[in-house]
């Protein structure tokens, strides 16, 4: 499963061939670990015009990481505020403002535009802020060498502040060309931004393997209590991470019809994170598809996650300041040929985050996000043919596909106590795939 495309490329003959015949070049990417936390470089704060944010963005930024001394030879992570900007002649602002820095961004660095929510009364105001998701997108798509651009939409720097730190972090390796919006609702931020989660219950489905085992690994990193949950035929899987987590299994099919239930038992002292995660493929094209293919594939990753997020919300078990992170994927965005039901029950689950959103926050203090996960290195793709895996892998801004701990770490930004003003997103963790761009 090793991508040995991506080895050879960054050797001195993989370089040479890949430059003349013009082949994609994925650079390595540099991810989170405990002895490199931080990007290696400083951050540099730029403003296109007046900044929509005032005097609150800079002390936010100055705590997400990247120092601001010295970034502007060779910075590793430039925000642009680009808030205030409210017309054409603003948006060249904009591009006055990257315009000069952006081939001195490091690699693996990172650049994030700060918007203003769209604002439908002010049609020349829209117009530019929109605009500055086409030049997001198409800058991704364009930067090369590691490096991710994406879009923040908010009126208040602080309740963006867990967003700001993931953005500009390596946990966010893999996320590129995303627009996120980030709400105004107050955020109380944790004793200890190196374990947020300290405290809390977190529970993972599918959790016995795959991205859902990276899930799980990552909440406990972040100081949570990990129940993984699997189908019992997984069962020692599942003990076995469970066991290395500190954590306890779960044996249970998440489509029983008292799942929820059985969770709620589970758990008397309550939950503070569900992660649906669990998912299946049953691929044929519709004239090929019996019923027995289309039913359990949208029973598994559509109908169970309705029916037990219901469930849990209703019977309390998910605490106020809770969390829900739901599993779509860029085939329920931009559509899988062989994958109809599949496609179907991702897209279904976007309908789902972004209708009891707003709801669950009102009524249950809960957040509900989802994570659409590209071409992941997992069994799963492991599985596809040759030439379709080749094919997905290099088809995105990174020219690689991505691992399960680039998932789990957006799943863990969800899931954070200060991401409460982060609701109703489907947060794409594809490299920019060209799928459903
Ligand atoms: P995987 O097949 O490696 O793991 C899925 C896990 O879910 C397994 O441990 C399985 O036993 C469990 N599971 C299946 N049915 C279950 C049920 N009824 N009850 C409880 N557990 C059940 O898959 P993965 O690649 O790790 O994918 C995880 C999620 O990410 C899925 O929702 C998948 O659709 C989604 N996804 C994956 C990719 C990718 O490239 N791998 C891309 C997009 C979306």
């Amino acid at each position: 499963m090793a991508d040995r495309y991506l080895s050879f490329a960054g050797t001195a003959p993989g370089r040479f061939l890949t430059r003349r015949l013009g082949l994609p070049r994925p650079a390595p990417l540099r991810r989170w670990s405990p002895e490199r936390p931080e990007l290696d470089g400083g951050l540099l704060h730029l403003t296109a015009g007046a900044s929509g944010l005032g005097p609150v963005l800079a002390p936010v930024l100055a705590r997400t990481g990247p120092g601001t001394g010295g970034a502007a030879d060779r910075p590793a992570a430039v925000v642009l505020d680009a808030s205030g900007v409210r017309d054409v002649e603003g948006l060249a602002e904009v591009h006055a403002a990257l315009h000069p820095v952006v081939r001195s961004v490091a690699a693996s660095g990172r650049i994030v535009v700060l918007g203003a929510p769209l604002d439908a009364a002010d049609h020349h105001r829209a117009a530019a802020q929109q605009a500055l998701e086409g030049f997001t997108r198409s800058l991704g798509k364009e930067i090369g060498r590691g490096r991710t651009v994406n879009l923040v939409r908010l009126t208040d720097a602080s309740a963006a502040e867990s967003t700001l730190r993931f953005l500009l972090s390596p946990k966010s390796a893999y996320v590129s060309g995303q627009v996120i919006e980030v709400g105004d609702q107050e955020v109380t931020a944790p004793d200890d931004w190196n374990r947020p989660l300290a405290g809390r219950t977190a529970l993972v489905t599918g959790a016995a393997r795959g991205i859902g085992e990276a899930v799980a690994e990552t909440l406990a990193r972040e100081g949570a209590e990990v129940v993984v949950l699997d189908v019992p035929q997984a069962e020692q899987d599942a003990r076995r991470v469970a066991e290395r987590l500190g954590g306890t299994a779960l044996p249970l099919d998440i489509t029983a019809a008292d799942a929820g239930a059985r969770i709620a038992d589970a758990l008397p002292g309550g939950l503070d994170v569900l992660v649906h995660n669990a998912g299946i493929t049953r691929d044929r094209r519709l004239a090929n598809m019996p019923a027995e293919r289309w039913g359990p594939v949208l029973e598994v990753n559509l109908a169970s996650v309705l029916r037990t997020t219901d469930a849990l919300l209703a019977a309390g078990t998910l605490k106020r300041g809770g969390r829900i992170v739901a599993t779509a994927s860029i085939a329920g965005i931009a559509g899988n040929a062989g994958q109809t039901n599949y496609g179907a029950s991702k897209a279904g689950i976007t309908g789902l985050v972004r209708a009891l959103a707003p709801r669950a926050l009102a009524e249950h203090g809960v957040t509900v996000n989802a994570v659409a996960p590209g071409f992941i290195e997992t069994r799963m793709t492991a599985a596809v043919p040759l030439l379709i895996r080749e094919a997905g892998r290099r088809m995105n801004s990174l020219a690689q596909g991505g691992l399960p701990v680039d998932v789990a770490e957006t799943t863990a930004w969800l899931a954070h106590p200060a991401s409460a003003a982060v609701n109703g997103q489907v947060v794409r963790v594809c490299g920019q795939s060209l799928l459903g761009a």
